[in-house]
């Protein structure tokens, strides 16, 4: 798996790219900008192969204004109210990214940062890179050095692994994820409308006009935010709150449930035409839903098509992002001699 150049940032600092396959048709494109997913090849259930990601054709796509597409993003995915926290004795403001809101990491967070890629050999043959990225502390205002690591891996059996690692010098919250919009029927083909969304949850977290979080947790909505019966988007999406999608909180396992558990399944997808499926497996203990309601045709895709509303639609797992104001609701916050961890499987397949 030799690098291949996708171009060099402002700084001259190069940025690679990777390809990881396996026998089963599967074929991921990674970017060390950002350790984005650029593209993820799958077979449809006639065995045609498509991109069902979202992305860009070349780096200076990546370097413009976008809403994270296909990124690691973190410190906090997610938002957390009025751009600060409390935490220990100390005080943090944070730069209020999103009107007065701190939104997935700041204005440099893990998303625009080259990250450092090592191609692993795994003793089951698959298809393996980690991404390793060290956070300065004090970067974007959160406390403490953070070292952390996203490893990839192409399975035998069609799933995306990702393995996230992560410590730090001093607390901090830490809730990272990964923020690709999938299409199943293939990246700029249309809407999400036709696909058909599960997610096993029966609390969600619900938010104010700004989609920052209320720190409650409240009972899905039949009819509404309630996906406990797979549902048709296009039936679903007046039903949403703003059209948005919301953070669902997921069943824990048992009572000694925690990151770095097994993961289990939280939400599946279908796309019928195509026969496509994904699942969506993970340790974490919350899962955002994305519609992409906010892409609005401005941004031109890979194969030249643009991204207009519901393009493609994120399913983010991660930690409460208010975490650290109700840790009722979720504890984020990572200590000196504790290791974050972190496990989400894409796994696809076929009807
Ligand atoms: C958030 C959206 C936001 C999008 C792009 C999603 O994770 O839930 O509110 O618009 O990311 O930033």
């Amino acid at each position: 798996m030799p690098p291949l150049s996708f171009g060099t940032l402002p700084t001259g600092e190069r940025v690679n790219s990777y390809t990881l396959t396996n026998a089963g048709g599967l074929k991921l494109e990674l970017i060390t900008y950002g350790a984005t997913v650029k593209s993820l090849h799958v077979p449809d259930r006639h065995g045609n192969l498509a991109d069902v990601v979202l992305g860009f054709s070349d780096l200076a796509g990546y370097l413009a204004p976008h809403p994270y597409v296909g990124a690691t993003v973190g410190r906090v995915a997610g938002r957390i109210r009025d751009a600060c926290f409390v935490l220990d004795d100390g005080k943090y403001p944070l730069a209020a990214n999103n009107g007065p809101h701190h939104l997935h990491g700041g204005l440099v967070g893990f998303s625009r940062r080259n990250w450092t890629a090592t191609p692993l050999e795994r003793v089951d043959g698959a298809a393996s890179l980690r991404l390793a990225y060290r956070s300065a502390d004090g970067e974007e205002g959160y406390p403490g050095q953070v070292d952390l690591s996203v490893t990839y891996t192409v399975t035998a059996d069609n799933a995306l692994m990702l393995e996230t690692e992560a410590t730090t010098t001093r607390a901090t919250p830490l809730s990272p994820t990964h923020h690709s919009y999938f299409n199943l029927a293939g990246e700029g083909t249309g809407t999400i409308e036709e696909h058909e969304l599960q997610i096993l949850a029966e609390t969600y977290a619900p938010a104010d006009d700004q989609m920052a979080l209320l720190g409650k947790r409240a009972p899905v909505v039949p009819g509404g935010n309630d996906f406990n019966q797979p549902r048709r988007l296009a039936d679903a999406l007046p039903h949403l709150f703003q059209a948005h999608g919301d953070l669902y909180f997921l069943p824990r396992l048992g009572v000694d449930a925690s990151p770095g558990n097994q993961p289990r399944r939280v939400a599946r997808v279908v796309e019928p035409t195509s026969g496509r499926v994904l699942t969506v497996q993970t340790t974490e203990d919350c899962l955002q839903f994305y519609t992409g309601a906010g892409l609005d045709g401005s941004l031109v895709g890979k194969s030249g098509r643009t991204y207009g509303p519901y393009a493609g639609f994120c399913l983010e797992c991660e930690g409460y992002p208010d975490g650290v104001r109700t840790p009722e609701l979720g504890n984020i916050v990572l200590r000196p001699g504790q290791t974050f961890r972190q496990t989400t499987i894409y796994s696809f397949s076929t009807t």
